[in-house]
């Protein structure tokens, strides 16, 4: 090869690699408290966004620690997307941890997801957070209605918009492609529980809520007496008997809760424990947010039949 040619081609490698670490730095970067959210943002941000979620797919996102490896990635972060109602409110602590001003609570780079979302289970009196629930502001576990994505996604539109301007119409070309596939999705969903219309179910941990609403099923009960709290033995002693009233058949697990106690429960009731995926990686088979909410509808399906 001609010595210049040469020099042409390593000088043209050269700046290939320059453009491809130009391009990864060109990236907003988004870190977003659970997987489902990271899921959703990168159906919007496509190829613009890099995103990392602070809790694992098989950790309880109730349950985190602010630990000094997740504020080093809030440091880095344009874009900070939170659950919200106090799902994630270990976030706060990482936040000051992380010494951002770009995504404190109010900056252009947060964004909460649960902005404009009809909350479930609000208590009407006050809870007190010294007795442990850990849903004193309503259910925050609204990502798993897929029929919230629609909402969900214009606030992470938003927050993307705010930081990145110039990529808005990119993110809403993405926003829709996802859209478009939701849809047909969602049909079918809806069309593999309608046998199951009216049935009743109980959870382990109240998540289901806002899932089992849009699909017409009904919760008559929840192993935990209040959300995050063990149960007493006259609260089980009475779920097992509601449970055998109303011939519920399913007991709706967390891959993360008591799955003795839970199965010991479905047993004396006559039911069976039904580990769901409680979020986008929490089980095998849920690794995007359709496939997470397909999985649940079809293996729910299958146990109630
Ligand atoms: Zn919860």
């Amino acid at each position: 090869m001609h010595p210049i040619i040469r020099a042409f081609l390593a000088c043209a490698a050269a700046l290939g690699v320059m453009a491809a670490g130009a391009d990864a730095a060109d990236k907003i970067r988004v870190v977003t408290t659970t997987t489902d959210l990271k899921s959703l943002t990168e159906a919007v941000g496509g190829d613009l966004v890099e995103v990392d979620a602070l809790a694992r797919g098989t950790q309880n996102p109730h349950d985190l620690e602010a630990r000094p490896s997740l504020m080093v990635k809030v440091r880095r972060a344009d874009v900070l997307v939170v659950n919200g109602l106090d799902l994630d409110n270990w976030v706060d602590v990482v936040v000051q941890g992380a010494n951002n001003s770009r995504v404190i609570s109010g900056a252009p780079g947060w964004v909460d997801a649960s902005r404009g979302i009809p909350v479930l289970e609000v208590p009407t009196t006050r809870v007190d957070r010294a007795m442990g629930d850990v849903h004193p502001l309503g259910n925050p576990h609204y990502t798993l209605d897929p029929g919230m994505a629609p909402i969900i996604t214009a606030n992470i539109l938003e927050g993307l918009a705010r930081t990145g301007p110039q990529h808005r119409a990119a993110f809403e070309k993405n926003r829709q492609e996802f859209l478009a596939r939701l849809e047909p999705a969602m049909a079918q969903w809806a069309k593999t529980l309608e046998p199951f219309r009216g049935a009743k179910t109980v959870t382990y941990h109240a998540d289901w809520i806002y899932f089992l609403t849009r699909f017409g099923l009904v919760q008559v009960g929840a192993v935990e007496d209040r959300p995050g709290i063990p149960p007493t033995p006259s609260h089980l002693t009475q779920l097992i008997r509601r449970m055998k009233d109303d011939k519920v058949k399913v007991v709706i697990v967390e891959p993360w809760n008591d799955q003795k106690l839970a199965a010991r429960v479905a047993e004396e009731a006559g039911a069976k424990a039904l580990v769901l995926a409680p979020g986008v990686g929490s089980l095998k088979g849920a690794d995007t947010y359709l496939d997470a909410v397909a999985y649940n509808v079809n293996t729910l399906a299958q146990a109630l039949r």
